[in-house]
């Protein structure tokens, strides 16, 4: 099988080609540039395409692979909002996706930010590189016997809160579903994990029914001096609300994988970019935020299971045996 991979970054060739000797018969060609109506006429001639969650897979891109004769989509991620299913369905494309990968990798940035933001490791790095070994401003407060809520106790809540259990904390959860194998966990009703929660850790995905969760309501309840902290989706948090409750000094910290105006900027280097009309720019002016580009997932072991995944759904189509959970469009 050959495989067309869009979106190359240098870890993605690197983890992937390094796999690629467990996979014989299937070999990769990378390019740097995303799939779009434009690069899918290069697809012509490959067997699939591999793409990412940022990549176009609306009509447009989809009528040309399918010109190009692409029955597969191999998504080398758990997301595939970005994919239009209706016309991939019309094509007979079958899309393929890695569902979970660390978990384990998220959960643990998570409770990076929330160090990072109590201990304010981001403002000490930098004053102590000044020869400013003053401790003023400093000051943080133990997790130990605190209270954390997990908003979301599916994979990564679940690594969070048994993390924060770790920690001494008493954890608090909110889900639809209770998750039976957290049994030091206390799940309640939302306003109450808001009330009584210092550290409040969101974990849920983004759907209609999560959208603007976090907004001036929802925040308001929370206690004063909470630290906040966003490893899912942007759309969970109202950025504006935010931004009044931080200036309302309500957050003792906030800590942001992942923030409403991130599509533009995940992954890429804009450095020399003056952006505009930016609520980010505003977020970052705040000492107590600390915004991070969606890297919760980017460790080794998360990359390694990425690759690992998506080879092993190319293989599987290959010989006819999909591997149901990775199925996006059965
Ligand atoms: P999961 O499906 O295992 O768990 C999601 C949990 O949220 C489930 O238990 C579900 O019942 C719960 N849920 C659904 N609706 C809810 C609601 N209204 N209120 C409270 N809980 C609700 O998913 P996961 O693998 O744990 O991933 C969680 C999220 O993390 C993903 O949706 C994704 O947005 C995000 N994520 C971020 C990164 C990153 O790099 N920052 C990487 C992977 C995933």
């Amino acid at each position: 099988m050959k495989i067309l991979f869009y979106d190359t970054k240098p870890y993605d060739k690197e983890t992937f080609e390094y796999l690629l000797p467990d996979f014989p018969g299937i070999s990769i060609d990378f390019l740097k540039t995303d799939v779009s109506p434009k690069t899918a006429t290069l697809a012509r001639g490959y067997d699939a395409i591999c793409a990412f969650v940022s990549s176009n897979l609306g009509k447009d891109t989809l009528d040309v692979l399918h010109e190009c004769n692409i029955k597969l989509l191999l998504m080398r991620c758990a997301g595939f909002n970005n994919i239009d299913l209706e016309t991939a369905k019309k094509y007979g494309i079958t899309i393929l996706r890695v569902p979970g990968y660390s978990p384990e990798a998220v959960a643990e940035h998570a409770i990076a930010m929330a160090l990072a933001v109590n201990r304010h490791l981001h403002k000490s790095y930098i004053k102590v590189r000044e020869n400013n070994f003053s401790l003023v401003g400093l000051m943080g407060f133990n997790f130990f016997k605190k209270t954390a809520g997990i908003i979301g106790t599916g994979k990564i809540g679940a690594a969070m809160a048994k993390l924060c259990h770790g920690f001494g904390m008493k954890v608090l959860a909110y889900d639809v579903y209770k998750n039976p194998d957290l049994d030091f966990v206390t799940y309640v009703e939302l306003d109450e994990l808001l009330a009584s929660s210092d550290l409040i850790s969101l974990h849920c995905p983004l759907m209609d029914s999560t959208y603007h969760l976090i907004n001036k309501d929802t925040i308001e309840k929370m206690k004063d001096g909470v630290i906040l902290i966003n490893t899912s989706r942007g759309g969970l948090i109202k950025t504006e609300d935010l931004i009044l409750g931080i200036r309302a000094r309500k957050f003792f910290g906030v800590g942001l994988d992942v923030y409403e105006e991130e599509t533009p900027n995940v992954f890429e280097d804009r450095s020399d970019e003056i952006l505009e009309h930016s609520v980010t720019a505003r977020l970052l002016s705040f000492p107590n935020v600390i915004i991070t580009s969606h890297q919760g997932f980017f460790t080794l072991e998360a990359l390694e299971a990425i690759a690992d995944t998506t080879l092993s759904n190319a293989k599987s189509y290959e010989t006819g045996s999909l591997i149901s959970g990775n199925i996006v469009n059965p």
